[in-house]
């Protein structure tokens, strides 16, 4: 079958190479896709725009597509799944009503206070006035409702900054429509990534990841899409991961029934896990993480493409119990200079090929080709993922091969994992 992957980022190469080694899958089409999906064997890119929903179907119908996977938030938060559906086309992904699990911090605390799922302490506020008068003491978490690309979540350690955020959000740094602000309590611990997939009625969970968010070594500096990551992470126990089944997956799905909202996609919890051990969601995600995705898919050995068309033709009940590749998986990005600030693009890369030929496997996320060359074209520009039996050898294969590799101003932290591999 063919299967058509919206999106360009690093998850979608991942997506894409998954799907390919599948044996049903025989045709792999992205839009808009990256250097990487332009020249994975069985893979084609279309430069079609994320939003460009028309388009999008077009090219599903050109290639008579079975099963349409929408790898970013935006597109779904758009409604792009509402749009295919009127066509018969299937969609991995969530329609307009459930992508506000994402697109809604709101939406998404009510949510989880009417489920009762263990999360922050929250208020929204409509006004910025009511919102500063609130905000008494820090550290304290402020945060844009709407869908801010990553960059509206303020953890600010003194009141002042606490409230210049809230300015902020009200001024309209997130766009003009996002004039909500949710202000939470602040919570320590170790940040999980559970992806689960559901297909309306029953969830399941892939294995658990952790991500390093922040741009320095030591976890430090500003926030980013991710700058490397690892699956299966021991920071879950069986007995963490059953509670954040029954606490917190299930009654995140049995609300979305109640409120009438056929979901069939991925439910993405952010949770931390606080000193006392206690899982507290702190974000839902509609789609799956990035780069969570590339160090999960590294090990997944049941094919992709069943399982989704299970979630997406309600059959997940019944599919057998996922089988997953033993060892662990290190995913390490390396970024243009100067991101996640401005940076230059366009730089040829180098040492690709060498790189593979370590065992890695280089998902690309901002590169493109021009001619022969892959040049770069985005701030997360590769994430270079390798297994191993421990994490201590996947993380030295994943630098190994990574070192084969040169752009010019090329970054990566030189210690993804290290909160692992101390243990
Ligand atoms: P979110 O988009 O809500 O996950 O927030 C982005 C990041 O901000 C998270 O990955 C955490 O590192 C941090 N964060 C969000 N909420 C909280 C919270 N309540 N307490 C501490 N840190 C938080």
């Amino acid at each position: 079958m063919n299967v058509l992957v919206v999106g360009n980022g690093g998850r979608e190469h991942a997506l894409a190479w998954t799907l390919l080694r599948s044996p049903n899958v025989k045709q792999v089409i992205c839009t808009p896709g990256n250097g990487g999906t332009a020249t994975l064997k069985g893979c084609q890119n279309h430069p079609v725009a994320v939003d460009d929903f028309e388009g999008i179907k077009r090219i599903a119908q050109k290639y008579n597509v079975s099963l349409v996977i929408v790898g970013p938030e935006v597109p779904l938060a758009l409604g792009i799944t509402d749009y295919l559906q009127q066509d018969n086309i299937p969609v991995f992904g969530p329609n307009q009503a459930g992508a506000q699990l994402e697109a809604s911090k709101a939406w998404a605390k009510n949510l989880m206070q009417q489920a009762q799922i263990p999360t922050a302490q929250t208020a929204v506020f409509t006004d910025a006035e009511t919102a500063k008068a609130y905000v008494k003491t820090a550290p304290i978490v402020i945060k844009a409702d709407g869908l801010a690309a990553g960059k509206g979540v303020t953890v600010a350690d003194r009141v002042e900054l606490a409230h210049s955020a809230i300015d902020a959000i009200f001024a309209g740094e997130f766009g003009s429509e996002n004039q909500t602000v949710v202000v939470e309590e602040y919570l320590t611990g170790q940040e999980v990534s559970v992806l689960a997939l559901t297909d309306g009625q029953t969830i399941r969970s892939l294995i658990p990841a952790q991500d390093h968010k922040a741009i320095g070594e030591g976890d430090t500096g500003s926030n980013t899409g991710g700058m490397g990551a690892y699956a299966p992470t021991p920071i879950l126990t069986d007995s963490l991961k059953q509670r954040i089944q029954t606490e917190v997956l299930e009654p995140t799905l049995a609300t979305l029934q109640k409120w009438g909202i056929d979901y069939r996609g991925v439910i993405y919890a952010g949770l931390m896990i606080t000193p006392d051990g206690e899982p507290k969601v702190l974000e839902f995600n509609c789609r799956f993480g990035d780069p969570e995705t590339q160090a999960v898919l590294a090990l997944l050995e049941t094919p992709l493409d069943e399982l989704i068309l299970a979630c997406c033709q309600q059959r997940l009940a019944q599919f057998p119990p996922l089988s997953w590749k033993p060892g662990v998986a290190v995913c390490v990005v390396l970024a243009s200079g100067g991101y996640p600030g401005s940076y230059q693009k366009g730089y040829a890369i180098t040492g690709l090929e060498q790189a593979e030929a370590k065992g890695a496997t280089v998902f690309h996320a901002g590169t493109k080709l021009q001619g022969e060359q892959v040049i770069t074209d985005g701030g997360r520009v590769l994430g270079v993922t390798a297994v191993g039996s421990t994490f201590e050898q996947a993380i030295t294969n994943s630098y190994e091969a990574l070192d084969c590799i040169q752009f010019k101003q090329m970054y990566c932290r030189r210690d993804i994992g290290f909160r692992i591999a101390k243990l």
